[in-house]
């Protein structure tokens, strides 16, 4: 009888290798991350009628960015009716700046509502997707199994791998370190002697909540920020009934948060001027909150306001201005045993360190998985900074389409409006295919690619991010500012309603090995 049922487990286990080896998985489109772009390109595939799709995520929830930041104070600078998709507007948001796990409620509600929980993969990371020229479609490696596609979006985030600079001396600090976007919710920080390294949009949020915990908290500011008073407040239930009542309201309420927006590109992009007005209230906040001139001067940025983003808080300061905290005004260069030594010489001792220093952008991880249809990876074609077609597709990596890729980033709005015009220019590159017909795929012109990033960064020249004087992770290692969109979101909107099928070079099965064959 044992012997039977042995025999029966080795045959199944023999049915199960035997389909592990020859079923071969193909999918339509394959999406990658389940953040704000993901679970958008979801929804947006199944409205133009595509259900053969899988998105692919390496954590095991949705909610991207919003999942992964759970610092204290993480909360969003941009109003929350504003920071939503059009297509899924909010009533009930409870605040006009949503904090992160209000945020990544609302992304797990729309992973239920627009049912996109058949299509997602969770714990799967995808190590690495080739072109194959052959058969026109992505092959492609994941940790927890192997597939195609005809169509790859890639939406795996502009700050999603957090980065944390090689300090000498950090791998041997015995007390505890991590990065705000991987915070150790295990680690008590009361009582600590805490050191903060960085100034940008997360460790503004971060100062204020650990200020009241710590024993001292120590920030090494390496550049001064621009701080802006942050207006936030409950929103009542009156205003909220009204927006469940009259679903307009809600969409009014977008529209004047939009509109407001719009209306500020004009001083970022072409007349930094102007924003001249906007540091003298940035200094009067300052000034409100901070008494002591040295400690004034030492936060006053010198660079134009708005060349690094704007950041709003209303509580920053007046952490900063407590007794338990010290600025050194100068970079971390070195730490022995457990003192941080700045760079102006500056040392403090401390129990533990975060690292408020941002992400790879310019440098996103996924280049280095992504080979084209020339064998080289995507990091290889973009040796000498990111460039894409509309901000979507790159020369030589067909049917690729990333959300917010190359210039694509806003600095005083929502990205949820970017994320929305690349899932219209998916659509329609998708309805393209079928047009089309057969198996074929759209590859990006060099030369429109070129082309449309000469006139990019025409336009970047005369903006704030580059003329302001300041040294951001808006550019790249070689001084280009390949990650912001150099005008209005209207514009971009503009540009990305159609796929123009002029920039593209169309590849058909035959054609592609007839071009093999001649060895072109
Ligand atoms: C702390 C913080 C605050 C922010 N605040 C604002 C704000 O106020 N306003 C604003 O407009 N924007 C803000 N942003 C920018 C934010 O990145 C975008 O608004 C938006 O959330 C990006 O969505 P996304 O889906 O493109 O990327 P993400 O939300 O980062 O999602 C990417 C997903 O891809 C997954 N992934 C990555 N690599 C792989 C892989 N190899 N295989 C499988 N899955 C992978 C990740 O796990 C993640 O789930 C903020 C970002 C951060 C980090």
């Amino acid at each position: 009888m044992a012997e039977h049922e042995d025999e029966y487990e080795r045959r199944k286990e023999h049915r199960h290798e035997h389909r592990r080896e020859y079923r071969h998985e193909h999918v339509r489109v394959a999406v990658v991350g389940s953040g704000f772009g993901g679970l958008g390109a979801a929804v947006r595939l199944r409205r133009e009628g595509v259900t053969d799709f899988v998105v692919l995520e390496r954590a095991g929830s949705v909610g991207g960015a919003w999942r992964d930041n759970t610092y204290p104070g993480c909360a969003c600078d941009v109003p929350s009716h504003l920071y939503s998709f059009s297509f899924a507007p909010h009533p009930d948001w409870p605040r006009t700046f949503s904090g992160q796990e209000h945020i990544r409620a609302y992304l797990e509600h729309v992973a239920d509502v627009f049912r996109l929980r058949p299509h997602i993969r969770f714990d799967s990371e995808v190590k690495r997707m080739a072109w194959d020229a052959e058969k026109l479609r992505w092959d492609i490696e994941t940790s927890s199994g192997n597939l195609s596609a005809d169509v790859v979006v890639s939406a795996t985030g502009p700050l999603a791998d957090p980065k944390i600079p090689q300090i000498p001396g950090l791998k041997s600090f015995p007390g505890k370190v991590f990065h705000s976007a991987r915070w150790d919710h295990d680690y008590d920080l009361r009582g600590k002697r805490v050191a903060m390294v960085g100034t940008g949009a997360s460790a503004i949020q971060i100062v204020p909540a650990v200020q009241p915990l710590a024993e001292r908290l120590t920030l090494f500011q390496r550049t001064p920020p621009w701080v802006l008073p942050r207006v936030d407040r409950a929103i009542s239930g009156a205003e909220r009934a009204l927006h469940r009542a009259l679903p307009f309201t809600t969409q009014a309420r977008r529209g004047l948060l939009w509109g407001i927006r719009e209306l500020q590109v004009q001083a970022f992009t072409k007349h930094p001027d102007e924003l001249g007005l906007v540091e003298q209230v940035a200094k009067l906040n300052m000034a409100r909150y901070i008494k002591d001139p040295a400690l004034r001067a030492e936060l006053t940025p010198d660079y134009r306001i708005g060349c690094k983003r704007i950041l709003l808080s209303s509580d920053y300061y007046p952490a900063l201005a407590r007794p338990n905290v010290d600025v050194v005004a100068s970079g971390l260069s070195e730490i022995r045993g457990s003192t941080l030594v700045a760079a102006d010489g500056a040392e403090a001792e401390v129990d533990a360190i975060v690292f408020g220093t941002g992400f790879h952008v310019t440098d996103t991880p996924i280049a280095d998985r992504v080979v084209g249809a020339d064998g080289r990876t995507l990091a290889e074609s973009w040796k000498d900074g990111m460039e894409a077609l509309r901000g979507t597709s790159a020369a030589g990596f067909p049917n690729w389409l990333t959300v917010i890729g190359p210039n694509s980033g806003l600095a005083n709005s929502s990205m949820i409006l970017v994320i929305e015009s690349q899932l219209n220019y998916l659509a329609d590159f998708v309805r393209q295919l079928n047009v089309l017909g057969g198996r074929v795929a759209l590859d990006a012109r060099p030369r429109a690619v070129r082309a449309w990033n000469h006139r990019v960064q025409e336009r970047m020249k005369r903006t704030v991010w580059n003329t302001g004087g300041c040294t951001s992770w808006y550019m790249d290692a070689n001084g280009r500012n390949t990650t912001i969109w150099p005008g209005t979101t209207t514009e971009f909107r503009r540009a990305t309603r159609r796929v123009d099928l002029g920039e593209y070079d169309v590849l058909r099965v035959p054609a592609v090995k007839k071009r093999a064959e001649a060895g072109v």
